[in-house]
C-alpha cells in the first residue's frame, strides 16, 4: 500500500462478491462532488456496470498501475441518502450477502440502469377539449377499431383522466391503440405528480376506537422520535387496521412519514382505497405490478419527502424516507417478509433494526404473531398490546375439531362437514373450504402396474391437474400431457391419490349441484384481474360455496361466510419443518377470521385424523396464545429458533457428490476457525435431494448467542468463497432461515 494523491474510490458493484472495488476518479470530477451515495459508472470485466459510491479512501491493495479509473460520475447529490447506505452496508454484513447485490435492492430498476433520478411523473389520458363523440362516430369506431372505441369510452367517464395503473388490467395493448388516438388529436397526455390520484376526496374519519384501541395507540405514539417495538396482537377483525390509521395521522401530524409493509397477498386494491380514503395525503404505493417508471416515482415521492405514506411489500423496507416517523409491519408473522433467494433477508426484521438506528417506534401487527416475536414480548423487550376482541358488534367464530378417521371422504369432504355446509347454505350463508394444495390431486398412480407420475428433474411426484389432463410438478414447473392409459403397461386404470383444490371444487360441484362454487388459488387467478373478478363475485352473493388455498386466508374479509371447512390440518402435524405447525395454526386462524359478522358469527370446523393431538387441542380449547406457548417449550426443549440462531449453507450442483465435497469441506473450515458456542449439523442431503435437476444439501449453524453465530460468519463466508470445491456447486448462506429445505 501507498498514498496517492488522487483519492481511490471504494465502489459496491453488482458482483457475487463478498466486497468492495477501488477505482480512481472518473476524469473532470472534483473531490467535492464524491460524496458516498453518489452513482459511478465503472469498468468491470470488460462491461460497464453501474455501482454505488460507498466512500473514499487515499490508498488501496490494488497496485497502482493496476487501478482502473472510473467512467462517470452519474448524480450530483447522492440517490442514497447516508442512513440507507450504512442499513444496506449493515445488512451485508448480517446476512453475509455481497455489498454490490444488497445495494441492487435498495435502488429502483431505473436507477440501476443509470437513469437520471429526475423529478417523479406520471403520464394522464384525457379527451381532448374538443373531441366529439356522437353515437354515429362511436358506432363506426367500435367496427373499425374497437380498443380505440373502448378507451375512449373509459375517458369518457373520467374528466379528471386516467393513468397506466388504472388500465393495468387490460389484457391487450392499450398503449399502442391509445397512441393512436393521441396522434389522431382526440386525447391528450399530461405528466403530473405521481402521487395525487385524480379526484382524490378529502379524509373521512373513521370510527370512534375502542379502549383497547384507544390504548394500543397511546402506547404507540406515547414516544414517537425514540426507538420501541410494539407487537400489536389483536385477532383478525379486531381493528388493527384503524390503530394503524390513527398512529400514521398522529405521524402524518408531526410532519413526519410513515413506511407500512405488508405481504404480498395483502397489498390489495381494498386495503390501498382504505388508506387513501382515511388520509389526507394520497400514500406511495410499492408493489411488484408497478411499471419501472412508477416505481421510480414512488420511490423519490418517498425518498424526497413529498409522500407522507408509503405502503409496499417486502422490498419497501429500502425505500429512503427523507422524515421518517414509524415503521408498520401488517401482518408480521408471514413468511414473504423473508426472501427465499439470493439476498435472503427478512424485511420485519430490518424495519425493526432500521427503526432502532433512526429511533423511531416500529408497529409489528398479526393476529397470529410469530413465536420470535411472542418470545421477545414475553422477555419485555417488545412492548405487548392486546385487542383481544373483535370491534364493534362481530363476534369470534367457534372452531371445532372434526375427527375423521374411518369416516367416508367424498372427495375429501366428511359426511358431517358436507351435512354442516347444506345446513348454512340453507339458510343462505356461505361456505368457505380451505385447503393449502392445488391442482386435482398431488399423485398419479396406475392401478395395474404402480407407475407414478414423478418429475424427472426433483424427487417428488407432479401434481395431477385433470382439468388440462397435464402433470406438473410444483417444485421446478415441469409439466406433461397425461395419456389416458399408463405409458409403462399401457393400463387404463389411473388413479389419483390424496386431494387438491381442483378436487374440492368438482366433488362439492356433484354432491351440492344447486350452489355456484368459486374457486381461488394460484390456478384460477393466473390472469391479471382474475383474483378480483371471483372476489366481487363472491362479495356479491353470486357463488355461495368458496374453495381456495392460503391465497383467500389474508387480507380479504367474507361478511357473509358462516362455515369454514378446513379440509387437512395434519399438514402441519407431522412434517419435518420445525416451523410447520406454527404456520398451520396461523393459516387455521387466517382464514378462520375471514368469517362471520355481527348478526351471524362464524362457525369453524377442522377436518384431522388427529383430533387429540396436544397442539391442536391447545389451539381449539385455549386460543392461539396457549397454543404458542406450547410450541415455545418445545423450541426450547429442542433449542429451535427463537430459543437459538441458525445458518443454513446449501449447496447444489448437477451431481451427486459435489454439494457434500463442498459442504465437509466447509465443515472443516468452520471448525479451524475455532467455531465456539456454535453447533454444525451436517452435512445431510436436503429433505428433496432433487430439485429443477441438481442435487442438493445442507449443513446448518446452530447457536444459542448470535453474537457467537456472527462472529463465526464474518471469518467463515470469507474462507467459503475461497474454497476450490465451492466453484463445482452453487451454494448460498441463510442467516435465520425460515425454510430447512
Ligand atoms: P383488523 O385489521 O384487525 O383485521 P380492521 O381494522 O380491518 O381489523 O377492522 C375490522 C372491521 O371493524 C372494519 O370493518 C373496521 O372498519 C371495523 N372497526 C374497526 N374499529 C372499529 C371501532 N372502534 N368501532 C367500530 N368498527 C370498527
Ligand atoms: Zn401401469
Ligand atoms: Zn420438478
Amino acid at each position: 500500500m501507498r498514498k496517492r494523491t488522487s483519492p481511490v474510490l471504494q465502489v459496491a458493484v453488482p458482483a457475487p462478491l463478498r466486497r468492495h472495488f477501488d477505482y480512481l476518479a472518473p476524469p473532470n470530477v472534483s473531490e467535492q462532488q464524491l460524496t458516498p451515495g453518489v452513482r459511478i459508472k465503472v469498468p468491470f470485466g470488460g462491461r460497464t456496470h453501474v455501482g454505488v459510491l460507498l466512500a473514499t479512501s487515499d490508498d488501496s491493495s490494488v497496485p497502482a498501475g493496476r487501478l482502473k479509473r472510473a467512467m462517470a460520475l452519474l448524480d450530483t447529490t447522492p440517490v442514497l441518502p447516508d442512513d440507507m447506505l450504512q442499513l444496506m452496508t449493515w445488512a451485508s454484513t448480517y446476512y453475509q450477502h455481497p455489498v454490490g447485490e444488497v445495494l441492487q435492492h435498495a435502488l429502483p430498476v431505473l436507477l440501476r440502469q443509470g437513469r437520471s433520478a429526475s423529478a417523479p411523473t406520471v403520464t394522464v389520458w384525457r379527451l381532448a377539449a374538443g373531441s366529439t363523440l356522437d353515437p354515429d362516430t362511436m358506432a363506426q369506431l367500435h367496427q373499425r377499431a374497437p380498443r380505440q372505441a373502448a378507451l375512449l369510452e373509459s375517458l369518457q367517464q373520467a374528466p379528471d383522466g386516467l393513468n397506466a395503473a388504472q388500465f393495468s388490467d387490460l389484457q391487450w395493448d392499450w398503449r399502442a391503440a391509445m397512441a393512436r388516438l393521441v396522434d389522431k388529436g382526440q386525447v391528450e397526455a399530461h405528466t403530473r405528480s405521481c402521487l395525487s390520484e385524480p379526484g382524490a376526496a378529502a379524509a373521512q374519519p373513521g370510527p370512534p376506537l375502542n379502549d383497547h384501541q384507544q390504548a394500543a395507540v397511546a402506547a404507540a405514539t406515547g414516544h414517537l422520535g425514540e426507538f420501541e417495538v410494539c407487537l400489536l396482537d389483536g385477532v383478525t377483525g379486531s381493528g388493527k387496521t384503524e390503530v394503524y390509521l390513527n398512529i400514521i395521522e398522529q405521524v402524518i401530524a408531526q410532519d413526519r412519514q410513515a413506511l407500512v409493509l405488508v405481504p404480498e397477498i395483502g397489498l390489495t386494491p381494498q386495503l390501498v382505497a382504505r388508506f387513501r380514503k382515511r388520509l389526507a395525503s394520497p400514500p406511495a404505493v410499492l408493489h411488484s405490478g408497478l411499471t419501472d417508471q412508477e416505481r421510480l416515482c414512488a420511490w423519490l415521492a418517498a425518498r424526497d419527502g413529498e409522500a407522507s405514506v408509503v405502503i409496499g411489500t417486502r422490498s419497501a423496507v429500502f425505500t429512503p424516507l427523507a422524515r421518517p416517523g414509524v415503521f408498520i409491519v401488517d401482518e408480521e408473522h408471514d413468511v414473504s417478509f423473508k426472501q427465499q433467494e439470493g439476498f435472503r433477508y427478512s424485511a420485519r426484521d430490518l424495519a425493526i433494526v432500521r427503526a432502532r438506528r433512526t429511533g423511531i417506534p416500529v408497529v409489528l401487527g398479526s393476529a397470529t404473531p410469530s413465536l420470535e416475536s411472542l418470545h421477545n414480548a414475553a422477555r419485555a423487550r417488545y412492548r405487548h398490546l392486546i385487542l383481544p376482541e373483535r370491534a364493534g358488534a362481530a363476534r369470534p367464530p367457534a372452531l371445532h375439531v372434526l375427527d375423521v378417521r374411518h369416516r367416508p371422504m367424498a372427495g375429501g369432504i366428511s359426511a358431517p362437514l358436507l351435512e354442516a355446509m347444506q345446513r348454512h347454505l340453507t339458510q343462505a350463508g356461505q361456505v368457505l373450504l380451505f385447503l393449502n394444495r392445488r391442482g386435482y390431486a398431488p399423485t398419479l398412480i396406475c392401478h395395474d402396474c404402480g407407475w407414478v407420475g414423478s418429475c424427472h428433474s426433483c424427487v417428488t411426484h407432479m401434481t395431477f391437474h385433470q382439468g388440462e389432463r397435464r402433470l406438473r410438478c410444483h417444485h421446478c414447473g415441469a409439466e406433461r400431457k397425461v395419456d389416458v392409459q399408463c405409458p409403462d403397461c399401457g393400463s387404463p386404470d389411473l388413479r389419483s391419490l390424496g386431494v387438491g383444490t381442483e378436487q374440492i371444487e368438482q366433488s362439492v360441484r356433484e354432491q351440492l349441484p344447486d350452489f355456484v362454487i368459486v374457486r381461488i388459488d394460484r390456478d384460477s387467478t393466473r390472469r391479471k384481474g382474475a383474483m378480483d373478478r371471483l372476489l366481487t363475485q363472491v362479495h356479491e352473493g353470486h357463488g355461495q360455496i368458496l374453495v381456495g388455498t392460503q391465497m383467500i386466508a389474508k387480507g380479504h374479509h367474507f361478511p357473509n361466510v358462516t362455515l369454514v371447512g378446513v379440509l387437512d390440518a395434519d399438514q402441519g402435524l407431522y412434517s419435518a419443518d420445525f416451523r410447520a405447525s406454527e404456520r398451520m395454526a396461523q393459516l387455521i386462524l387466517q382464514v378462520a377470521g375471514r368469517a362471520g359478522r355481527a348478526e351471524r358469527p362464524g362457525e369453524v370446523l377442522i377436518q384431522t385424523h388427529h383430533p387429540d393431538h396436544p397442539l391442536l387441542q391447545a389451539l381449539i380449547n385455549d386460543g392461539y396464545h396457549a397454543f404458542a406457548e406450547a410450541l415455545l417449550a418445545e423450541r426450547e426443549e429442542t433449542s429451535f429458533p427463537p430459543c437459538s440462531h441458525l445458518a443454513l449453507l446449501r449447496a447444489e450442483a448437477p451431481g451427486r457428490e459435489a454439494p457434500l465435497v463442498f459442504l465437509e469441506a466447509a465443515r472443516e473450515s468452520a471448525e479451524a476457525l475455532a467455531a465456539d458456542g456454535v453447533s454444525l449439523f451436517g452435512p445431510l442431503t436436503a429433505p428433496m435431494e432433487r430439485r429443477a435437476g441438481r442435487y442438493r444439501a445442507q449443513l446448518l449453524l446452530q447457536s444459542d448467542q448470535r453474537a457467537a453465530l456472527h462472529r463465526l460468519l464474518a471469518r467463515w463466508a470469507p474462507a467459503l468463497e475461497a474454497l476450490k470445491s465451492g466453484r463445482r456447486v452453487r451454494w448460498s448462506l441463510d442467516v435465520d432461515p425460515m425454510e430447512m429445505f
